[in-house]
C-alpha cells in the first residue's frame, strides 16, 4: 500500500476553490496516483492556491458526483462490474471511499 498523501475534500466550502484554507473536518486521504486519476476522470479538481497554482496535496470532489446511497442498487453495481463500464465503476469506488 502506498502512502496516502492527498486530502480529499467533500465539504460544503469546496465550492469556493479560490486558494483559501478550508476550515473543515475532511480527513479522507488517497494516494497521489489515485488523486490524479480522480481529477483526470473529472471526479475532482486539484485545490488551487491563491496564486492559482495547483496544490497537489489536496483535491476537491466535484459535487455532481456525490450520489445518494439509494441510487447505488445491487443491480447497478453488478452492471458496472460485469459490463466493465469504467465510469460507473469509478463512481461507485469514489462513493465507497468517501462515505
Ligand atoms: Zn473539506
Amino acid at each position: 500500500m502506498s502512502f496516502k498523501a492527498v486530502l480529499v475534500h467533500r465539504c460544503s466550502s469546496s465550492s469556493l476553490n479560490e486558494g483559501k484554507f478550508f476550515e473543515c473536518t475532511c480527513q479522507h486521504r488517497v494516494t497521489r496516483a489515485r488523486a490524479r486519476k480522480l481529477v483526470s476522470d473529472g471526479h475532482a479538481d486539484w485545490m488551487r492556491r491563491q496564486d492559482d497554482s495547483e496544490n497537489l496535496n489536496q483535491i476537491i470532489l466535484i459535487p455532481r458526483h456525490w450520489v445518494p446511497a439509494a441510487t447505488i442498487a445491487k443491480g447497478h453495481i453488478e452492471r458496472a462490474y460485469i459490463e466493465n463500464r469504467a465510469p460507473e465503476r469509478e463512481r461507485i469506488e469514489v462513493y465507497g471511499e468517501t462515505h
